[in-house]
């Protein structure tokens, strides 16, 4: 007993940073318990559960003023209480004030509270007022028996909290309060921010900012804090900001600090590869493979991000940087995030490195038995000097010879803990491989810097020569005849068409039947065109031997489902439809169009929508029809679906924040990178307990 009390004597003298919820009263093991759900461990965190709104109860309002709709606190003694049976069982409660009267009713009420409620009892309620049918009316108030009407109100606004499961409104609040008595009789809360980047940024402290928050005085702009714009709010922001972009920049710090193959050679590979190719690199793959050679050339590994449009060409750009790792001695291996992108790189790769001598292995989820073991001990001795590959590539079984560099295609779709844990693979002989990122959903460089901070970032700004910007046009299915009539005209004009049939609740069975649907219909419509059909559920060869039909143009109008989104390359193919557009996301429908616009006539794209389109859809085909530039199309998407989704990052929890929110507080950003390299620099201790305090012990940055 004596030793349980020193010891929770000794957790209280803590700073408030270190002390778990259950030091304050009414929270044992179950509320705890229920608390982790909000993400509320320690007495600190419930700081940062910020609240959703606001009411004021610091004014009690004379009941003769009341209007409907007004959410107040009321005073009164009980004229009449009487429990009534309509439909179900009711207690009706009047009361008055001598100003006027209002109807107090309850639905559910225990025989206590009946009793409490009786005649000439003396009241204080707050609730919102509704219209009755004789007189104003709450229902279910928060009330309390006063013994007289001159009691002091609140002090200042009461917050309302986000909720869950078994932690009820009024349980939060006061759990809130006690660590905010806490905070205010002095106990400590470490400020991690240093006075002068408060001064210059004219932030509050850390406790003024949570005491404004939680406790905002009665004469507070409400509308600014409910859009989370006060400087209290941006205050508590700017530190959690700063605090993930920190984890972030030690992630980076902690993986330059391993050593990594010093990737140089003669470049022999590289120079039969670009002798071979139809084209001339475009200036910004030429720069994006100059800052990637610098990269690699180093004894820390590279972690590059390379951003660019659809069709900007970076896998020719990965290919360069495999052939110096390649020539360098060591092996190199691409993921890609589908089955089918996997494929296609597959494709490019064998076409491109075998002839150099260069053996291309291939891993995927559906590699099994013999071939499996074939591949991974190909792999293993070295042999495979290149491996191309889906998440496969994580398994613990593949086991690299000396894994020199990791390409990753389609960053959007990885987190941040995959390409950690994927660079574990290559950590054999003390060797970290060189990592390179690429995606296709180009995000502003501000954001790109915050969300990336772990790495660089490289863009392709620039189209290879000759292409023509696509011209979009949004039509209603109804006009669905004339689009029909106009496939038939490109295609007797020697011209290429996609007809694109999107998907159907995510099923690609029925996507697939959709397809085979349309192709037969176009088939009759159209007896004149030769017509294939290319889906998911079709055979790896035989869904290439119709696309090299199509490539070969012995196919006139391929009707095809989104499989099509990515690696297909047919510059003859000049008009897409896309059917039931409005179901598909900006960058998906941006990829798709990718597609068309690869040659040098004129290209169209025809977005069909079905029904009435709604605000949203509306909005993102507005965008389509408005803009072809990658760039642009993406600054939409994160407006209207926010980086979360955008990115992907929010299925997997990361980068979610308790209270910041990117698209709002983007403005922030230069400021927190500028803040994030002078703590680095200049106050280095206080890095780790930020981290810490915003994402927990177990941060990504802790696992490193
Ligand atoms: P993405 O960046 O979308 O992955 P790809 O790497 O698939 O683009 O390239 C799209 C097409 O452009 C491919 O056919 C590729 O061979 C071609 N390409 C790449 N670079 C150039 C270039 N500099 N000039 C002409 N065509 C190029
Ligand atoms: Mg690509």
């Amino acid at each position: 007993m004596k030793s349980r009390q020193t010891k929770s004597q000794s957790i209280k003298q803590q700073p408030l940073e270190r002390q778990p919820v259950t030091v304050l009263k009414g929270v044992g093991p179950k509320v705890a318990e229920r608390l982790e759900r909000l993400a509320i461990e320690q007495v600190q965190d419930l700081f940062f559960h910020l609240p959703l709104r606001y009411e004021d109860r610091t004014r009690v309002v004379p009941i003769g003023s009341l209007r409907p709709g007004m959410q107040v606190v009321i005073e009164g003694e009980v004229d009449l209480a009487e429990v009534v049976f309509r439909r179900r069982r009711t207690l009706l409660v009047r009361m008055s004030d001598g100003t006027g009267a209002i109807t107090l009713r309850f639905f559910h009420f225990s025989a206590a509270q009946k009793a409490q409620l009786e005649r000439g009892a003396l009241l204080r309620c707050f609730g919102e007022v509704r219209p009755g049918a004789s007189r104003l009316e709450l229902i279910h108030p928060e009330y309390s028996r006063i013994d007289s009407f001159d009691a002091a109100t609140d002090a200042h606004l009461t917050a309302v909290y986000p909720v869950t499961e078994g932690v009820h409104q009024l349980t939060l609040r006061k759990l809130i309060a006690q660590a905010l008595d806490k905070l205010e009789r002095g106990e400590a809360l470490r400020e991690w921010l240093p006075d002068p980047l408060l001064e210059q940024l004219q932030l509050p402290t850390l406790a003024e900012a949570i005491l404004y928050v939680h406790r905002p005085p009665e004469e507070a702009p409400l509308d600014q804090l409910v859009d989370g714009e006060h400087p209290s709010q941006q205050r508590l922001v700017f530190e959690e900001l700063l605090a993930h972009h920190l984890s972030l920049r030690k992630l980076r710090e902690e993986a330059q600090r391993q050593p990594a193959p010093t990737l140089q050679a003669a470049d022999q590979l590289r120079r039969k590869l670009l002798t071979s190719l139809p084209f001339e690199l475009t200036a910004a793959q030429r720069r994006v493979v100059g800052e990637i050679d610098r990269d690699i050339e180093a004894e820390a590994p590279m972690l590059r991000l390379v951003q660019g449009d659809v069709g900007s060409g970076k896998t020719v750009v990965a290919a360069l940087a495999i052939l110096r790792a390649v020539e360098a001695g060591f092996q190199a291996a691409i993921m890609a995030p589908t089955e089918l992108l996997a494929e296609q790189h597959l494709q490019n790769f064998s076409a491109w490195l075998e002839p150099l001598g260069i053996e291309v292995a291939w891993l995927s989820g559906r590699s099994k038995g013999r071939v499996r073991s074939e591949a991974l001990a190909r792999i293993g001795a070295g042999h495979a000097r290149v491996v191309v590959g889906t998440h496969a590539l994580f398994q613990d079984d593949v086991l690299f010879d000396h894994l020199g560099l990791l390409v990753i295609d389609e960053q959007h779709r990885f987190g941040v803990h995959q390409r950690f844990a994927l660079r574990e693979k290559g950590i054999k002989a003390g060797r970290h491989p060189h990592q390179l990122i690429m995606t296709a959903t180009p995000i502003p460089r501000t954001l790109a810097m915050s969300l990336y901070a772990d790495l660089d970032v490289s863009i392709i700004d620039e189209l290879p020569p000759g292409r023509t910007p696509v011209k979009t046009v949004v039509l209603s299915d109804t006009r669905r005849d004339e689009v029909v009539a106009r496939v038939s005209e490109a295609c007797s004009n020697g011209r290429q068409a996609y007809w694109v049939c999107t998907l159907i609740e995510e099923s690609e069975l029925l996507e697939a039947q959709a397809a085979e649907a349309t192709a037969s219909e176009m088939a009759e419509m159209l007896p004149g065109l030769r017509i294939g059909l290319v889906h998911g559920r079709m055979k790896s060869v035989e869904k290439e031997r119709v696309m090299a039909a199509f490539k070969a143009a012995e196919i006139d109008l391929l009707v095809a489902t989104t499989v099509i989104e990515v690696g297909v390359d047919v510059p003859n193919a000049s008009l897409m439809i896309i059917e039931n557009a409005e179901r598909l996301g900006l960058s998906q429908l941006h990829q798709l169009r990718g597609r068309v616009g690869r040659g040098s006539a004129e290209s169209s794209c025809v977005l069909l929508y079905h029904g009435t389109l709604g605000q949203t859809a509306k909005r993102r085909l507005m965008v389509m029809r408005e803009s072809n530039d990658g760039f642009v199309i993406s600054r939409h998407d994160l407006e209207i679906r926010g980086p979360g989704e955008v990115l992907g990052t929010r299925q997997t929890g990361e980068m979610s924040f308790r209270i910041a929110d990117l698209m709002r507080d983007q403005v922030l950003l230069p400021e927190v990178e500028r803040a994030s390299m002078a703590l680095l620099a200049d106050y280095p201790e206080h890095v780790t307990p930020l981290i810490r305090r915003w994402l927990g012990e177990g941060s990504r940055y802790g696992e490193v």
